[in-house]
């Protein structure tokens, strides 16, 4: 666990997995100087918890407006970003909202391609992108050469149903076909993006977080977002540069891309 205070940054935070890893992060024993928790409607009835989380820790949650597919909403997020981390920059963004269409190839339209694209893999690409200079900046400004989240890191949550690997034996219980290709073209722009920075000693992984209870995962999943979000918590913070580009799961082992 980090001994200086981070600046995170999490999209989708307002519900679901992003909302208990924001929690967590606020209420856990690790120094947090700024907990960014970015959703697309701060002021709509989903936001809600995310707005009486923020109420209880001032100090540390400040609840950004973000739409992953809109640029516009990506640049005034960063301006906003860049604000409040100041010389610190940012350390840890972890690239979370997402969306899933219950479609196969025959019944995935063009537009549902384009919008599971659009949010999940083209999202946080721009954002990637865009946030990058505070990314560098915390990079600069670490006391440690080692590579890790306390560093400078993008963990994109990615997931085991966008394993090619695994997909070749079988779609289980779910076809989510534009799901599935959107979150495996997010898994290849991690490997890429590990190599191009790994001299920026920014650390890039996928983060696989089980089979999670919440309005995606739905009421059979095996696991609470609690769960889910306390392991993935412990696995980030003990990333090092050996698992820069991996997939691993929410224990910290390796999966089959
Ligand atoms: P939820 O459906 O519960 O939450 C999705 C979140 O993404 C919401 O906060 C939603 O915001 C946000 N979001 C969607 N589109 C956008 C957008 N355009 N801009 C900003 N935010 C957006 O999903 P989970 O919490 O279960 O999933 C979290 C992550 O975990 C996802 O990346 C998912 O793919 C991954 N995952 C989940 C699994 C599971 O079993 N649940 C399994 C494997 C991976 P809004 O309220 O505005 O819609």
């Amino acid at each position: 666990m980090p001994g200086i205070p981070l600046s995170v940054l999490i999209t989708g935070a307002n519900r679901g997995l992003g909302l208990e890893l924001v929690r967590q992060m606020a209420e856990g024993p690790s120094p947090i100087r700024h907990l960014l928790a970015c959703c697309r409607d701060p002021d709509g009835p989903n936001s809600q918890a995310l707005q009486d989380l923020a109420k209880r820790h001032p100090e540390v949650v400040t609840v950004i407006p973000l739409d992953v597919t809109d640029l516009g909403s990506i640049l005034r997020c960063s301006q906003w970003v860049g604000s409040l981390v100041g010389a610190g920059g940012l350390n840890l963004l972890i690239n979370n909202a997402a969306i899933l269409t219950k479609d196969t190839m025959q019944t995935a339209s063009p537009q549902d391609m384009l919008a599971a694209f659009n949010t999940n893999a083209l999202g946080p690409f721009n954002l990637t992108k865009t946030l990058l200079p505070h990314l560098r900046t915390a990079a600069a400004a670490s006391e440690t050469a080692a590579m890790s989240c306390s560093k400078a890191a993008v963990i994109n949550i990615g997931s085991f149903m966008s394993s090619i690997n695994r997909t070749s034996q079988g779609y289980g219980s779910q076809p989510a076909f534009s799901y599935r290709v959107s979150k495996a073209a997010l898994h290849m722009l991690t490997v890429c993006a590990a190599r191009d920075f790994r001299q920026s000693e920014i650390l890039f992984a996928v983060l696989h977080p089980g089979w999670v209870k919440s309005a995606m995962g739905g009421e059979r999943a095996v696991m609470e977002a609690s769960e889910s979000a306390r392991r993935l918590i412990h696995v980030m913070f003990s990333l090092t540069e050996e698992q820069n580009g991996a997939f691993l799961n929410n224990e910290g082992a390796p999966l089959p891309w």
